[in-house]
């Protein structure tokens, strides 16, 4: 996967587990030679077109000493009767395949458990605050795009005898961008250094993925604003990254749980 050899999916949200993965319900039973996997994921990202998927689920019977859900390897839809996959049409990030998959019966090998039985969530969230400091690179870098192409805009396009943004109005909603934007680049490089140091802080990687979402919706949002009519039009980029936007406060957990986690993290209760 690294060498861009093999495209992977992470399978965890199901259409009754969202915000709460502790709900899950696919199960993995346990067989003679492997396991056996029924259940139903919700917008997989990758899933349907990826050489291997990571499935989280139940393994049934469960061991006594463990309460919690594995991590299981499954091959491409091709590969695994039983294993379906319906591509669902999104807002915005056209350019990648998600949709819903559907697991019936599907048989794995003993050694497609990866880890530990129990060890799933630890393997799910081992990597968060990596993935979350990149949400939070993904909305800088969206709210940059459309921050360039508004000030280039604003210094441009005249009415009235001036450029657009000679007029305080405007001058309004080019510090709030710029304000905005710089928030999120800060938090996500302290982030990232954080990373690259080995000292990473879940904190620190929620408020950037939080402030890098908002960012991009705000950012995207008025830069349209500053555009006039012209920005509301398809064969202009800014309606597209209005649309990519929104995705950022829903996927790697919301703006709601990046809030809860900030909150859990600097409060002691
Ligand atoms: C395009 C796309 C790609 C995705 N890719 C993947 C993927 O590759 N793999 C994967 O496993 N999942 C993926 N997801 C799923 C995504 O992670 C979930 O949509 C997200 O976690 C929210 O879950 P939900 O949609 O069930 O919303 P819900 O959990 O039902 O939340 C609905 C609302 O209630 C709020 N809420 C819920 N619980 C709480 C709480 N405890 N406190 C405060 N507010 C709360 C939420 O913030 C939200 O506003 C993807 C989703 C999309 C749209």
């Amino acid at each position: 996967m690294a060498s861009g050899e093999a495209v992977g999916a992470m399978l965890l949200t199901e259409p009754d587990a969202g915000s709460s993965p502790s709900q899950l319900s696919t199960v993995a039973e346990a067989t003679d030679d492997g396991y056996r996997l029924s259940g139903e994921k919700a917008f997989g990202t990758n899933a349907g077109v990826a050489d291997v998927h990571l499935v989280v689920a139940r393994r049934r019977p469960q061991p006594e000493d463990s309460h919690g859900v594995s991590v299981f390897l499954v091959p491409s839809v091709d590969e695994a009767p039983g294993f379906d996959f319906e591509r669902i049409e999104y807002m915005g990030m056209r350019g990648h395949v998600t949709g819903d998959s559907t697991l019936d019966d599907v048989s794995v090998p003993a050694d497609a458990l990866l880890g530990e039985v129990g060890q799933g969530f630890r393997i799910a969230m081992g990597t968060i605050d990596m993935a979350r400091t990149g949400l939070g690179a993904i909305g800088t870098g969206l709210a940059r795009g459309a921050f360039d192409l508004a000030v280039d805009y604003a210094s441009a396009r005249e009415q009235g005898g001036s450029a657009i943004g000679e007029y305080q109005a405007v001058q309004v909603i080019v510090a709030d961008m710029y304000s905005q934007l710089e928030s999120a680049r800060h938090l996500v490089y302290s982030s990232a250094n954080r990373i690259a140091e080995d000292a990473s802080e879940t904190r620190a990687s929620s408020a950037a993925k939080l402030a890098g979402s908002e960012a991009a919706e705000f950012v995207t949002r008025n830069a349209i604003q500053v555009y006039g009519g012209k920005g509301y039009r398809t064969d202009e980029p800014l309606e597209r990254y209005f649309r990519d936007a929104k995705i950022l406060s829903l996927i790697g957990g919301t703006s709601e749980i990046q809030r809860t986690t900030v909150a859990r993290e600097t409060l002691d209760l």
